[in-house]
């Protein structure tokens, strides 16, 4: 990948459109764009920077004419990828990008764009950190509102404004220890210490209040996880099906057919759900049904919210079935769903919901409490500075380092080092310090021509 190269894309979907916008960022950008308006020609001048105006776009080998757009052109630095960028807004017929596309690859300096590239470019200009990249690559792929408001916060800076501030405030307490360390025999104040201890603190409760928000900023982020869960039979695919509103999950009446965890996603108002069906709890001989069971253990040990069903009709075998410990439990978001009401004539349970995943009984007012719980976690979770395991794996780490600062009885020197530590963790997560092989992770996500 050289930067000199002026990189080239479609930067909007596939053809035929309303519109097609083929974007360049690079040193010959300007002169791409001489060439196809024909300039040299006509005698007229690049247009003004940031301001859109109509143009012949030709063949620059041939003069015909290839399409009638409007252009604009950004002078570097003040461009999305910090070089000079230019933007034809096409007509959106396949023959005509072809055409302008085959059109500027023919000249001199200029290729076709890889995957992120051109917000790589971006990001190695200072133009974005890298949790703004991230943001941005989250918002090209948002489904649901909440997951557009995280992303939209998140590319505005949202997250690197808060670890900046704290990069700063632990760089002013590196600052008052190294005072300290230098001038050791000297009159110096004794609570330069504690404004230390004052920073660190301050910084170290922010981070906690963080950390205790990344799953709500993870669940916005990937969806809310549900997992429903069971006993064998009990109507666990039923009620899937009957939440997505489709067909997701194989139904039979022969106990174990649900042998993988089967997913389906949808938006529920404006939330991004994860349901799981996972083959039913109980003890077994067979293999592929006991791996099964493994997966619905973890399916609930990751979930969000569970939704544990019994069978109304056989209480009894629909409870017994489950093994302990108690999947829906006081501290788990959930709840416990009474299936086939329809086959039951006594009084209803006094726990849980009681209905039918057939007839579609309780099943609005199940969605409602997801719904609940979704909203509940969107509230921080849109918000989160934590959204990916890697700013959680990063902040984590600062936050342990800085905790050696409760010990009184360390020296300066490693209070210092515990410092140092700190912020480059934090480095990592804007990517001040980072290492190619990640930064090669996180761009691979885009499309080309973003
Ligand atoms: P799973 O093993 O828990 O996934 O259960 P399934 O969804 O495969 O359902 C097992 C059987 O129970 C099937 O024959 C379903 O048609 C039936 N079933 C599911 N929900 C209801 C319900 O609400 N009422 C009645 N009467 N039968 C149901
Ligand atoms: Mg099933």
């Amino acid at each position: 990948m050289q930067s000199t190269d002026t990189i080239i894309a479609l930067a909007s979907g596939s053809t035929p459109a309303g519109v097609a916008v083929v974007r360049l960022s690079g040193d010959q950008a300007f002169a791409v764009l001489q060439a196809l308006t024909g300039q040299a020609l006509t005698g007229q001048s690049l247009p003004e920077p940031r301001r859109m105006v109509l143009r012949n776009v030709q063949d620059p080998r041939t003069g015909e004419v290839l399409d009638r757009a409007l252009v604009v052109r950004f002078a570097s630095p003040n461009s999305f990828t910090g070089e000079d960028v230019v933007e034809l807004h096409l007509h959106g017929g396949p023959a005509i990008v072809a055409g302008v596309i085959a059109a500027i690859l023919d000249q001199p300096g200029c290729r076709q764009a890889v995957e992120g590239e051109f917000t790589r470019r971006a990001f190695d200009h200072g133009q974005l950190d890298l949790t703004a990249v991230e943001g941005l690559s989250d918002l090209v792929r948002a489904r649901t509102a909440a997951q557009r408001r995280q992303a939209l916060s998140a590319a505005g800076g949202a997250a690197h404004r808060v670890i900046e501030t704290w990069k700063d405030q632990l760089l002013r307490a590196r600052a008052l220890v190294e005072t300290m360390i230098d001038f050791v025999d000297e009159d110096i104040p004794d609570d330069l210490l504690a404004g230390a201890r004052n920073q660190v603190q301050g910084v170290r409760q922010e981070m906690a209040t963080e950390l205790g928000k990344a799953q709500a900023g993870f669940a916005v982020r990937e969806g809310l996880h549900v997992a429903i869960v069971g006993a064998p039979n009990v109507g666990k695919s039923t009620l899937l099906n009957a939440l997505a509103g489709r067909e997701a999950a194989i139904v039979s009446s022969i106990a174990g057919t649900t042998r993988d965890v089967v997913q389906v996603t949808f938006d529920l108002g404006g939330h991004l759900v994860v349901v799981s069906d996972t083959a039913g709890i109980r003890e077994t001989m067979d293999e592929i049904e006991a791996e099964g069971v493994l997966r619905a253990r973890r399916a609930m040990a990751e979930a969000d919210f569970c939704i544990e069903v019994r069978d109304l009709s056989e209480p009894a075998s629909s409870s017994a079935a489950i093994v302990s410990p108690p999947i829906v439990s006081a501290e788990a978001a959930g709840v416990l769903f009474w299936n086939k009401a329809d086959q039951h004539n006594g009084a209803p349970p006094s726990d849980g919901i009681s209905g039918s995943a057939k007839s579609g009984v309780g099943v609005d007012r199940l969605r409602d409490l997801i719904a609940e719980q979704a909203r509940r976690l969107a509230a921080d979770g849109e918000t989160a500075v934590i959204q990916r395991s890697r700013h959680q794996t990063a902040i984590a780490e600062a936050a342990a380092a800085l905790a050696l600062w409760d010990d009184p009885s360390l020296s300066e020197e490693i209070l210092a080092s515990a410092l140092e530590r700190a912020i480059a963790s934090l480095g990592q997560v804007v990517g001040a310090v980072h290492v190619e092989h990640m930064l090669d992770i996180i761009f691979r996500e885009f499309c080309i021509g973003k």
